[in-house]
């Protein structure tokens, strides 16, 4: 059993774009998530965009289904808007589900199934990763205590939102194609409207 205890290094990477890949860092939102930083950036006269995420293609209804949308990074400092270089995240208290987690994050591993995993861009985790490559799940759990249980939380959070495009489709409410072309893709993201799923 290892005696390593993760302690975030506090350097803002996970809150700033990736060097040289404009538009490729993922901070994920939940739409009822984009409502309450809406709110927050309002009230702080700060700018806030998000972009679609994680979407499906409903080609009964022609509509785009929206899981999340992620934060736009696009401007002058490149990092979220709700960062600070001299306090560090400013909605700490209400932060989203990714970022509580963090640096344990989501990974697709196909349409409709995640798994909990170590986002490999964190410093702490680049700095351990011989030992994290080296753990069983127990002592991960152990290792990341705190954010663990966040990740099972944003895990579960997930969860709900495909079983309920499985309850969907299973009522022929919505048709998710299983194979569908980028060009096909494109097209449904040029002109279909779109409808958030929420789940609470
Ligand atoms: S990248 Fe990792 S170490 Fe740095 S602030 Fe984010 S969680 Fe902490
Ligand atoms: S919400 Fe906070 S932790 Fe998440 S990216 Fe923004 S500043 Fe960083």
């Amino acid at each position: 059993m290892t005696s390593l205890t993760y302690k975030c290094m506090k350097c803002g990477t996970c809150c700033f774009e990736i060097e040289g890949q404009p538009g490729s860092k993922r901070i994920p939102l939940y739409p009822e998530e984009v409502d309450v930083l809406i709110e927050i950036a309002k009230e702080r006269g700060v700018e806030f965009n998000v972009i679609e995420d994680l979407v499906f293609p409903d080609v009964l209804n022609q509509k785009l289904l929206v899981v999340t949308y992620k934060i736009r990074l696009n401007n002058p400092k490149t990092c979220c808007p709700f960062y600070s270089l001299k306090k560090g995240c400013t909605i700490h208290q209400i932060k989203p589900f990714a970022c509580q987690a963090y640096p344990l994050s989501l990974i697709q591993l196909d349409a409709f199934n995640f798994q909990i995993s170590i986002d490999s861009s964190c410093p702490y985790v680049i700095k351990y990763h011989e030992i994290l490559n080296n753990c069983g799940l127990d002592e991960i759990k152990e290792i990341f205590k705190d954010e663990y249980p966040k990740a099972e939380r944003f895990y579960r959070k997930n969860k709900k939102i495909m079983l309920k495009i499985h309850r969907l489709e299973y009522k022929k409410k919505i048709k998710i194609p299983r194979n569908i072309s980028i060009k096909e893709f494109n097209n449904a993201l040029e002109k279909w409207d779109r409808v958030e799923l929420r789940v609470k």
